[in-house]
């Protein structure tokens, strides 16, 4: 079940292709490092294909780079340097970005500037069903020739003055207007030379080429950031249904607006935050998605240091309770009420994020399972093979929510922060704690002390616990 903002109800999602979810995602505009507004959409869109995979589903999502428009237009001709140059940087970085939260790659990252041609084609559909008019060297979609025109975002366009147009890729809600779709290039400006004259794209049609050249005329998903809702998606709405006469989209999927300390993120305010700048404050990779995932899409997301504290202690705990049922030894045998108490944590999970992908659920099923298995070891009655059931269980978990690795140290420092190189990797240090637990129970205790002397030169922190398990980490 999923709300769909063209219904505004929750419905069944009802994929159009047998066993396959088909979603558009509208990517990042790369003039500028993304911010954590922006990963707060790109880790629910994670978590919702995560999901769908984990459901047996095969998805194919596409999500564009918006690498024309505006705002990099003008930032490149200032800069004195070509769009595509200006706009590497920030590609990788964002694929850094997204690589560090764990976020999983889409099947196709499709650049505007490759589909220029896509976008001519879709505008000459449009100009032979009369859906436009040129001005001044620009083409403009008439949005009176689309009746249905305001489904999405519930505009109102009645008293809207025939002719009123705009230029800019971004404007203004409750100001709806004939909107460009390629435009007329201005001097010291990248154009191209096309069929319908030399310009540049709109920032909408992008969208709708592309979304309907890797995804067919009608998707199953597209989803976007909630302030895309007017002008972008309803734009694309028009552009796609205006030239194929089919429904573009089944499923309207938006994730509402992240804020920071209960206000809203401007750089005015000095209050914005692209992950980097997190990271360079001492955020870990994994506290962040957490922090942006633990509150359901729908949801504003107040985004405080007190939630970021919550997140690393969850991650911390879940972490721990992992090396605990890993390392530690407990009695043969199974409780078939343990069993039991799995498989009713994985129906929570599963249920919580199947209903509107509700986060919120599923975690608590897992920190429930976590605080009754934590429970049934320390009275003792927690037995070996449970422990393979949990763990089995916490991989499935882990599978959405994506933080049990502990490589945050590994990925600061390859993207330039925190500690110098470690001199021993994290699959170095599991093989010699092993080794260790394995000569503490054969008693040879010179071989156990020296591994302890070795990770301890090496900047390694072990920690041996009551019941027999071990944890480590770098100092
Ligand atoms: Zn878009």
């Amino acid at each position: 079940m999923l709300h769909n903002t063209l219904t505004n109800r929750i419905e069944p999602l009802q994929p159009l292709h047998e066993g396959e979810v088909r979603i558009y995602t509208c990517g990042p505009t790369v003039y500028a490092f993304a911010h954590i507004g922006n990963f707060r959409t790109f880790v629910f869109q994670d978590v919702l294909r995560r999901f769908l995979h984990s459901q047996g589903y095969r998805v194919l999502q596409v999500m564009n780079v918006t690498d024309v428009d505006d705002r990099i237009i003008q930032s490149a001709a200032h800069a004195g340097v070509g769009i595509r140059e200006y706009t590497e940087k920030y590609i990788r970085a964002f694929l850094e970005d997204t690589g560090a939260l764990n976020i999983e790659a889409p099947e196709e990252l499709v650049r505007a500037t490759d589909h220029i041609e896509d976008m001519v084609a879709l505008i000459e559909k449009l100009q032979q069903k009369g859906m436009t008019y040129n001005s001044d060297g620009s083409i403009y979609f008439r949005i009176a020739r689309f009746p249905e025109y305001g489904k999405l975002s519930k505009i109102d366009v009645h008293g809207m003055k025939a002719g009123a147009r705009v230029d800019v890729d971004q404007y203004e809600k409750d100001d709806a207007r004939d909107f460009a779709l390629w435009k007329a290039p201005k001097p010291g400006e990248h154009f191209w030379e096309t069929r319908i004259g030399p310009g540049r794209p709109g920032w909408h049609v992008e969208c709708s080429a592309m979304a309907m050249k890797y995804l067919g005329e009608t998707l199953d998903i597209h989803t976007g950031g909630v302030d895309l809702t007017f002008p972008h998606h309803e734009n694309e709405i028009a552009q796609s249904e205006g030239a194929t006469g089919h429904p573009f989209v089944r499923h309207w999927v938006h994730a509402e607006h992240l804020i920071i300390d209960g206000q809203k993120m401007s750089k005015s305010l000095g209050n914005f935050y692209t992950l980097r700048d997190l990271f360079a404050r001492g955020q870990k990779p994994s506290t962040i998605r957490y922090a942006l995932l633990s509150v359901p899409y729908r949801r504003q997301l107040n985004f405080t240091e007190d939630a970021l504290k919550a997140a690393e202690s969850s991650i911390e705990r879940l972490r721990n309770f992992v090396v605990r049922l890993k390392t530690a030894q407990f009695p043969p045998g199974s409780v078939p009420e343990m069993v039991k108490r799995v498989e009713q944590a994985e129906k929570n999970f599963g249920a919580g994020l199947a209903d509107d992908v509700n986060t919120a659920i599923a975690t608590a099923a897992v920190f429930e399972l976590v605080r009754d298995v934590n429970t049934a070891m320390d009275a003792g009655t927690f037995l070996q093979q449970d422990a393979l059931r949990v763990l089995a269980a916490m991989e499935k978990f882990d599978a959405i929510l994506a933080v049990l690795a502990d490589d945050d140290a590994e990925k600061l420092r390859k993207l330039g922060f925190g500690a110098a190189e470690p001199k021993m990797t994290s699959a170095q240090v599991e093989a010699l704690v092993e080794e260790r637990i394995g000569a503490k129970r054969r008693r040879d205790f010179k071989r156990s002390d020296e591994i302890r002397q070795l990770l301890a030169d090496s900047g390694i922190l072990v920690e041996d616990t009551k019941d027999g398990s071990v944890r480590w980490k770098y100092r």
